[in-house]
């Protein structure tokens, strides 16, 4: 299988993809559904619903202002139970809607296929759909589709890699929804005047290249002609799901430091937003559910499951044979760069792509000892970094080095910490020196 070029640095995880080829389960069954109303970059919804008022499945329950924020809808029927702040795992206040659901999923009336006949409206219906990229940022998708005038876009890059361990919820949406993908994909070429678009999937799933590749060839022979998309069995080295890995990978173009993918000509989805916009244009429903994986040994049934946006994490946990109150640690998203959770009365969010349970021997914490200069952090780092010399500067919370030595290019990915033979606590203290980096900016601009 022909593979292209690849970046420098990288690691290779074991990949536990244990839930490889388990079909994914729907998941009804929750009585209390909590959904936050900071799901997406940018600023959070105004709740539009009061506790009492009944709501159905697809209903607006946050409004969203601003260009980089998207409503949120109720994905259960039932009651408010309450609108009130919690602290969230990230140690912020947000607010968040509680609803009794009635198990019944009964749909809002208002749900219909969204009209669509140019750009805007597309752009228009996919805010409305709530849809944020759902490969694990929580970026409005909207915004990403939003090319700025003076830049086009000649290529739409499809990200299938999933190349962090354990997480196989994308694969699964290969395996069970392949015509949707590629229809996804030919509306976003649509609307977008795109000419070509290229999907990226690591070569540890050839089920997932093939069912695709069979997709087109249907196609072919139903229309006589092939659509311009292809599909690529990529090398499997991680981070290469990252957005400037595999554009790098699939076009040899490399998005200069600060940039973004347009201003190389190119626009990124991940696999399962492409899908859910086949999905929204012909029904109209908007994002109230997500396919996460869930892993980890403090599970009895790794598996994949479907579940309504503000599923309890302990329920989900639950139903996987697990005990969120005895794990030793909780990972929201993959091993490499999810986040650990600190509480537990938290909820299943729009761009969640997996939950990783694990017993208290993993969730130890390793000493850190003295970095012995062996430079295999610096090697590793697919960003041509330098992260021995950005932990020093974040350390010291000096910001000039820290910008100097473009602490902003980072892209948390992590292979810096995996390596490193001293446990440096690495990743973590790059992500403070950002924080610094951003608190003087602000503090600069308030003068
Ligand atoms: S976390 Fe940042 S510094 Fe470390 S390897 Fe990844 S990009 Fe490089
Ligand atoms: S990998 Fe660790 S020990 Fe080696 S140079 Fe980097 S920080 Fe130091």
């Amino acid at each position: 299988m022909f593979k292209f070029g690849h970046f420098s640095g990288g690691v290779h995880p074991k990949g536990n993809k244990n839930t490889h080829f388990f079909p994914t389960m729907r998941l009804d069954d929750f009585k209390h559904i909590r959904i936050p109303m900071s799901m997406h970059i940018g600023p959070p919804c105004t709740p539009t619903v009061k506790a009492g008022d009944p709501v159905m499945v697809g209903q607006m329950i946050g409004e969203a202002t601003g260009p980089l924020a998207v409503p949120i809808h109720s994905s259960v029927s039932g009651i408010v139970k309450s609108v009130s702040r919690v602290v969230a795992s990230s140690g912020n206040s947000v607010e968040v809607v509680d609803i009794e659901s009635d198990g019944q999923y009964t749909r809002h009336d208002a749900i219909a296929p969204p009209i669509v006949n140019d750009r805007d409206t597309f752009l228009k219906a996919i805010r409305d759909s709530g849809l944020v990229g759902l490969g694990g940022a929580g970026f409005p998708t909207h915004a990403k589709l939003r090319i700025p005038e003076g830049k086009t876009a000649d290529v739409l890059i499809i990200n299938a890699a999933e190349c962090e361990p354990y997480i196989t919820a994308d694969f699964r949406q290969c395996a069970e929804h392949p015509d949707e993908i590629i229809e996804g994909i030919r509306i976003v070429m649509h609307y977008l005047d795109i000419p070509k678009a290229m999907v990226g999937i690591e070569d540890n799933k050839p089920l997932a290249i093939e069912v695709l590749r069979n997709e087109l060839t249907k196609i072919e022979l139903k229309e006589n002609t092939r659509p311009a998309i292809s599909i690529h069995g990529l090398r499997t080295l991680y981070p290469q799901g990252a957005e400037k890995m595999l554009i790098y990978t699939l076009t040899n173009r490399e998005i200069p430091s600060g940039g973004l993918p347009i201003d190389v000509g190119a626009v990124v989805l991940n696999v399962s937003t492409v899908r859910f916009i086949a999905k929204y244009i012909k029904t109209g429903m908007p994002l109230v559910r997500k396919r996460i994986t869930l892993d980890g040994s403090g599970l009895k049934i790794p598996c994949n499951v479907n579940v309504p946006v503000g599923a309890m994490i302990p329920d989900v946990i639950k139903f996987a044979g697990g005990d969120a109150e005895a794990a030793g640690k909780i990972i929201m998203g993959g091993s490499m760069m999810g986040v650990a959770l600190d509480r537990f009365d938290t909820s299943i969010i729009k761009h969640n792509n997996a939950i990783l349970v694990f017993g208290t021997k993993e969730a130890e914490i390793p000493q850190e000892t003295q970095c012995i200069r062996c430079g295999r952090c610096v090697e590793a780092c697919p960003m041509h970094l330098m992260p021995t010399q950005l932990d020093s500067a974040s350390r010291n919370k000096d910001v000039t080095e820290l910008n100097d030595y473009f602490v902003m290019d980072c892209i948390e990915c992590g292979c810096c910490t995996f390596v490193c033979p001293a446990k440096r606590y690495l990743v973590q203290s790059i992500r403070a020196g950002k924080g610094y980096v951003r608190l003087a900016k602000s503090k600069e601009a308030a003068k």
